[in-house]
């Protein structure tokens, strides 16, 4: 018997996926919320039942010690020792880790350093890594970074135009994002499109609350629309993507609450994006339903998130000199048909046709016409999967 958990920790939360493998069966999942405040919240969703408890919860430790108590209280597993592998979720890798890793005091080291290039993401994976050393010392404890997909970019898109200094010395350069839902869906793809992923050119689309854009080519990522930071790329649930950087200095000296530089990157972060324009939301459930009743600001921020996409797609077109397929996937990707339709319906000339009796809600697969020289698929995402296969690679 043995069990994988998958964790993704952030700074106050930690959302854990328990797996029975090999066989990749999912035997809970769940998340703690508001870690270091009185009323966190723990809830453990198995076997058809979802489990909430709301109480104090310090830190990372007692976040994980709990949640493995409860394992034992909801009798999905009857022992610790059932669970021989750990796969934690970890932001940015740099130049450093160009795959998935067992966690020795090295990369712990190694991951604290790299802080600097995600200082929301990086101290907190590291601190969900150490809870778990501290409670399960002894199972394979293992890193999947966000950006090892991605370090196979050639020098020419991962550089800025920028003097050598600011690379060398600083590390300015793109790292990406969403790398193992974007490895992925474009391992999924090739499946339902039955041919080699070696053989194919795609570009795949992760539209979610925060939205990234690769070109893939055969299974390599040669660009990727999430640079330094996930700040950029094309418009996303509350950030800009990409904007003038001059934006940044003359909000500063004109916007009286901005005052400094934080200050706007905070709003181009969290204000912005289809927020910011529909002034109402940045849910794209909510966005739709705010069009439907003909507000105006909703149809322009849907439109400009429309707009922005087709761009970085004409982009990756290029970059590929031609794709076979566009992928969907994330929250949007898999469920939007009316953003996917308005989509591919205005990239026509590249030979993407949709399929309107396939581009409904719940389908996947292949969505356009059989004539379609560009295919299009809709493919649900599985970033938890990915983490505990790479556990099981790595075990000993
Ligand atoms: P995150 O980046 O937070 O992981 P998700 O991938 O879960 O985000 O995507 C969240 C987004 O997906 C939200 O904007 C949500 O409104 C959108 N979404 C979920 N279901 C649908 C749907 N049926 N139609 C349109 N958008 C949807």
């Amino acid at each position: 018997m043995s069990k994988t958990i998958a964790i993704n920790a952030g700074s106050s939360s930690l959302k854990w996926q328990l797996y029975q493998m090999p066989e990749e069966t999912v035997l809970a999942k769940g998340i703690v919320e508001r870690i270091g405040l009185d009323d966190a919240v723990s809830t453990v969703k198995f076997d058809g039942r979802s489990e909430s408890q709301t109480l104090p919860i310090k830190d990372h430790i007692v976040a994980v010690k709990l949640l493995l108590e409860d394992l034992k209280r909801f009798a999905i597993i009857s022992d610790f020792a059932e669970i021989t592998g750990v796969g934690h979720r970890v932001v940015a890798g740099g130049e450093i880790f160009k795959s998935s890793v067992l966690i020795d005091d090295e990369a712990l080291r190694q991951i604290e350093e790299l802080s600097s290039l995600a200082p929301l993401h990086n101290p907190a994976n590291a601190a969900g890594i150490r809870a778990f050393k501290e409670i399960l010392p002894d199972i394979t404890s293992v890193a999947v970074f966000d950006t090892a997909f991605h370090t196979t970019m050639p020098e020419v898109a991962y550089r800025y135009p920028m003097a050598d200094k600011y690379y060398t010395d600083y590390q300015v350069r793109k790292y990406g994002a969403h790398g193992t839902s974007h490895y992925y869906v474009s391992q999924q793809a090739a499946e339902m499109l039955g041919k080699p992923l070696e053989e194919l050119k795609l570009i795949t689309a992760h539209i979610g609350n925060g939205v990234s854009l690769t070109a893939i080519n055969g299974g390599k990522s040669v660009d990727t629309s999430m640079g330094f930071t996930p700040l950029a790329g094309p418009m996303m649930g509350t950030r800009t993507g990409d904007i003038d950087p001059a934006i940044i200095p003359y909000l500063v000296e004109n916007v009286p609450e901005l005052e400094n530089a934080a200050d706007v990157v905070n709003v181009l972060n969290k204000e912005s994006g289809i927020l910011g324009v529909s002034g109402l939301t940045n849910d794209m459930r909510d966005l739709e339903a705010a069009m439907a009743e003909g507000d105006e600001k909703a149809q322009l921020a849907f439109d400009m998130f429309a707009d922005r996409l087709k761009k970085f797609i004409g982009q990756y077109m290029a970059v590929l000199n031609g794709a076979d397929a566009l992928v969907f996937t994330a929250g949007i990707g898999e469920n939007d048909t009316l953003l996917r339709e308005k989509i591919v319906s205005e990239l026509s000339w590249f030979g993407m046709d949709i399929d309107p009796a396939k581009n409904v809600f719940g389908n996947s697969g292949v969505i356009s016409t059989d004539a379609a020289k560009v295919k299009v698929l809709v493919v649900p995402t599985d970033e938890e999967l990915v983490i505990a296969r790479d556990v099981e690679a790595l075990k000993a």
